[in-house]
């Protein structure tokens, strides 16, 4: 499996990530916080699936510009799969004719049709090009989804946005095999407060998790960290954990299995 981490832009290292999406096998999208505007046109053209994992900004804001980009002459319908609270926020927040164009009365008045909205209950599984992507369900601030992506040759989990919680790291554990996870870990610990009101996690988060891991724990990549904060949360996860992790690094293809 190629999962591809989109760079966020200019305003951020390299490594730094303020937007989030990945491509996987170059045909599924997780989140589109950059997709419509980090990634060449001909490469958008190939995804046909995005999966949103919630409807906070960096996770949803260049779906517009995906859409916009798009030759439907050319290119199927994308499917956006979305907790049905996500896919009402954006029809309700964000597609309403003020903060960008109501597609839905577009589509009904004539006749055309820009994209398709899945609702997608959780637990469950959507496959798409070989890959079965489920969801699963996280603690945030709003309904939020983590994502179990498989195919032949991989299972990888996708986390965030999240505060730490038994339930999905159990839901994880059980799995029979999982090759990687790219986990969240957004604030230091001396901001535990705002993680703690923010649903998010911090690198005492992350050790819980890896304490808490029954057998060999999967590839750990570090994502989501605040790029004005990522020295701070790599040097702290350095200290407090005992297993190995890596500090996701955008604009870099990671292969698995
Ligand atoms: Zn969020
Ligand atoms: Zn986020």
């Amino acid at each position: 499996m190629y999962v591809d981490v989109i760079c966020s832009g200019d305003a951020v290292p390299r490594n730094g990530q303020l937007l989030s999406t990945c491509i996987i096998n170059e045909h599924i999208a997780i989140d589109a916080g950059a997709l419509g505007t980090m990634v060449p046109a001909a490469t958008q053209d190939r995804v046909s699936d995005i999966f949103l994992s919630h409807c906070h900004m960096d996770h949803v804001m260049s779906l517009p510009f995906f859409l916009e980009q798009r030759d439907l002459v050319k290119n199927a319908v994308p499917t956006i799969h979305a907790h049905a609270a996500c896919i009402d926020a954006l029809h309700k927040h964000f597609f309403n004719d003020l903060i960008w164009p109501d597609l839905g009365r577009i589509e009904r008045e004539e006749g055309v049709q820009f994209c398709r909205f899945e609702d997608l209950a959780v637990g469950a599984t959507a496959t798409c090009h070989g890959v079965q992507v489920t969801s699963l369900q996280l603690s945030h601030t709003v309904p939020t989804f983590g994502f179990l992506v498989s195919d032949s040759s991989a299972v990888v989990a996708f986390i965030s946005d999240t505060e730490y919680s038994p339930s999905w790291v159990q839901v994880l554990n059980r799995l029979p095999k999982l090759t990687g996870v790219f986990l969240e870990c957004t604030f230091p610990t001396r901001l535990q407060w705002l993680a703690e009101k923010s649903k998010h996690m911090t690198p005492d988060d992350t050790a819980r998790f890896m304490r808490q891991w029954d057998g060999d724990l999967p590839r750990i990549i570090i994502n989501h960290a605040k790029p004005n904060l990522l020295s701070e949360v790599q040097s702290e996860l350095e200290a407090a954990l005992d297993g190995p992790f890596e500090m996701l690094k955008t604009g870099q293809r990671y292969e698995f299995g």
